[in-house]
């Protein structure tokens, strides 16, 4: 079954940022639950909740966009790992050949075996001409994910200039909304300062 993601401003979703954007509030509940350390989990968690109140529109689109480009920054870096079964293809292109020049020095050197020995040539070479056919094609393809994530990237980093632009430009908007709505006191201006959770 498949719930409604929880999207929207969120304060404290990340332990250096006020409040940003998230696409998946239970993803990221998840995330913390497993990856962070155990004296920070409750404090992140009890933190970590939606912006009720509102924050300047511009302020938001720009954190939405931020959110965005590192989604699709982080998608495309997925893609190149397809690039990594391009070397494993490579790889197995050089083997392949290795085995195909090998069966061939044997069959000039036995010739009087050369049945058999061109049967495992016509083998090898078949393997090789697969393997080199799969490698080229997973270097295209490694190619263009790797260009798409270099300008995901790129994206990324001009998302977060505006985004830290606008943050900057509604800082007292900002704050005020978090005194009203979390007025915590574990946020210190830069990041959420954690005490050992005691239990
Ligand atoms: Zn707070």
């Amino acid at each position: 079954m498949k719930t409604k993601k929880i999207t929207g401003m969120f304060w404290h979703a990340h332990h250096d940022k006020l409040c940003e954007w998230c696409y998946d509030y239970q993803k990221r509940v998840d995330y913390i639950k497993v990856n962070k350390p155990k004296h920070e989990i409750k404090t992140r968690l009890r933190l970590f909740k939606k912006v009720k109140g509102k924050l300047p529109e511009e302020f938001v689109e720009a954190c939405k966009n931020w959110a965005e480009a590192v989604e699709a920054c982080k998608n495309w870096a997925e893609a190149v790992e397809a690039r990594k079964k391009w070397i494993e293809a490579r790889e197995k292109w050089v083997e392949a050949r290795k085995k195909w020049i090998e069966a061939r020095e044997k069959w000039v050197e036995a010739r009087k075996k050369w049945i058999e020995a061109r049967k495992k040539w016509i083998e090898a070479r078949e393997k090789w001409v697969e393997a080199r056919k799969k490698w080229i094609e997973a270097r295209k393809k490694g190619a263009e994910a790797r260009k798409k994530w270099a300008e995901a990237c790129e994206k990324w980093i001009e998302a977060r200039k505006k985004g830290a632009e606008a943050r900057e430009k509604y800082l007292p908007e900002i704050k005020a909304l978090h005194k009203k709505e979390c007025g915590c006191k574990e946020w210190n201006g830069k990041e959420i300062e954690f005490k050992e959770e005691l239990k």
